[in-house]
C-alpha cells in the first residue's frame, strides 16, 4: 500500500490523446489555456500561469518580487527544502521560523522577532494541507510592508475562513508532482492578482522574451513552461478536484476514528476557520510510547504499508547549517523525529484504513488502548 498515488480517473487520457493526435505536445496549447481559466477559477484569483514545477513557480515568485543578496526571507524550518532553496536561488537569505504544535504550520508568534531592516518578505506553507492563519500573517506584513509569499505545494483547496489559499498572498505557488493532490507528472501553478507581477512572471517563464517582439530579450529569463500535454493532465485533475477532496477528508476522517483517544497518539488538529486538505495523515508518536519511530515504519513496511517519516527541518541541512544561526527550532525537530505519515490518497478505502490502523497499533504495541479514553486526541478538530 504506497503512502500515496496518483489518481487518473477523469479526461487525463482522452485529453493527453488529443495533444499527441493534434501534434500540441509542447508549451503552447489550449489545454494551457483551459488549465490556467480553470485553476484561476478554484482559486479565486485573477492570473494563473503554468510553470515547469512547483519549485520554478517559487522561484519566478521571488524573481517577480525583487528578491536578491542581502534580502531575508522568513520561511518556516519544518517544509520541503525547494521553499528555502528558491531563496537561495535569487542570492536571499532565508531567516528560519520553528513550527506551532497544533497545526504544525510556522509559528506566527515567532515571526516579528525575526523582522530586520533587510527582511523583504514572509514564504508561508500550508503545511501538509492545513492552512496558515493567512489574517494574522497579512496584519505582520502589513504593519512591517512585507510581501507574501503562499507555497502552497501541499495545499490546492484549503481555506481560511471560507476563501482559498494562494489568493491571500502577493503570490501563490502550487506543485502538481506525481504525490501531491492533484498532479501533472511534474508542474507548478503561480497565482496572483497582480497585473504587474504576472507580466513579470509571463516573461520571465519564457525566456525573458518580449511578447511583442520575437528574440528581443530585454532580461534574462528562464524556460520554466508547463506542456500542453502535462496541462491536458492538470485540467481533468481540476475537472474531479471535489472528488479528490472530498475522498482525502473522508480518508483522514476514518483515520482519526481509529485512532481517536489512544493515548500517545497526536496529529494536526484543524482549526475552526480553517479547511484541510489533508495532503498527508501525520501522526506523531509521543516520547512516552516506549517505540521507535524508525522501527514502527520499517515495520508496518513489513506489512507492505509504504509511510514516510515528516520532512527533516530545512535548518538541520548541511546547505543551511550556517543559516540556523545556532538557534533551537524543537517543535520542528519534535514533529520531524516522532512523525510519521500514514498512506493518504483519494483511492483508501474504509478497510484499507483499518488495515493500516490495526498494524500501526499493533507494531506501537498499542492495540489494547484502542478506545480506552473516549474522545480525547481529536475533541478540538
Ligand atoms: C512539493 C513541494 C515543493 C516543490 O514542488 P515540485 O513540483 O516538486 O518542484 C515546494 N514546496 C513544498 C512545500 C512542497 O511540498
Amino acid at each position: 500500500m504506497p503512502v500515496s498515488a496518483p489518481m487518473l480517473a477523469g479526461n487525463e487520457k482522452k485529453y493527453v490523446a488529443d495533444c499527441i493526435e493534434s501534434t500540441w505536445v509542447s508549451s503552447t496549447g489550449e489545454y494551457i489555456n483551459r488549465f490556467e481559466s480553470a485553476f484561476a477559477e478554484f482559486c479565486g484569483v485573477k492570473h494563473a500561469l503554468t510553470c515547469s514545477n512547483g519549485t520554478t513557480a517559487l522561484h519566478l515568485a521571488l524573481l517577480a518580487l525583487d528578491v536578491g543578496p542581502g534580502d531575508e526571507v522568513i520561511v518556516p524550518t519544518l517544509t520541503f527544502v525547494a521553499t528555502a532553496n528558491t531563496v537561495r536561488y535569487c542570492g536571499g537569505t532565508p531567516v528560519f521560523v520553528d513550527a506551532e504544535p497544533d497545526t504544525w504550520d510556522m509559528d506566527i508568534a515567532a515571526i516579528e522577532a525575526k523582522i530586520t531592516s533587510r527582511t523583504k518578505g514572509i514564504i508561508v506553507v500550508h503545511l501538509f494541507g492545513h492552512p496558515v492563519d493567512m489574517r494574522a500573517i497579512r496584519a505582520i506584513a502589513d504593519r512591517h510592508g512585507l510581501f507574501v509569499v503562499e507555497d502552497a505545494a501541499q495545499a490546492h483547496g484549503a481555506e481560511c475562513e471560507g476563501r482559498r489559499v494562494g489568493s491571500f498572498g502577493d503570490v501563490g505557488t502550487f506543485s502538481f508532482f506525481g504525490n501531491k493532490i492533484i498532479t501533472t507528472g511534474e508542474g507548478g501553478m503561480l497565482v496572483t492578482n497582480d497585473d504587474w507581477i504576472a507580466d513579470k512572471v509571463r516573461l520571465l517563464k519564457s525566456h525573458g522574451m518580449d511578447p511583442q517582439r520575437k528574440y528581443w530579450f530585454p532580461v534574462i529569463g528562464y524556460n520554466y513552461r508547463m506542456t500542453n500535454t502535462a496541462a491536458a493532465i492538470g485540467l481533468g485533475q481540476i475537472e474531479k478536484i471535489d472528488w479528490h477532496l472530498s475522498r482525502r477528508a473522508e480518508v483522514a476522517k476514518w483515520y482519526r476514528e481509529e485512532l481517536e483517544g489512544v493515548p500517545g497518539l497526536s496529529w494536526q488538529i484543524e482549526q475552526p476557520w480553517a479547511r484541510h486538505v489533508w495532503w498527508m495523515f501525520s501522526v506523531v508518536l509521543d516520547e512516552k510510547l516506549p517505540v521507535d519511530r524508525d522501527q514502527v515504519m520499517s515495520d508496518l513496511r513489513g506489512a507492505g504499508i509504504e509511510t514516510r517519516p515528516v520532512v527533516i527541518p530545512i535548518h538541520a541541512l548541511p546547505p543551511y547549517l550556517d543559516f540556523a544561526r545556532g538557534e533551537e527550532f524543537p517543535i520542528s525537530e519534535r514533529l520531524a523525529g516522532r512523525g510519521i505519515n500514514l498512506p493518504t490518497w483519494a483511492k483508501l478505502t474504509r478497510e484499507d484504513v483499518r488495515y493500516v490502523c490495526a498494524n500501526f497499533l499493533s507494531v506501537c504495541n498499542l492495540e489494547s488502548a484502542v478506545g480506552s479514553i473516549p474522545q480525547a486526541a481529536d475533541s478540538a478538530a
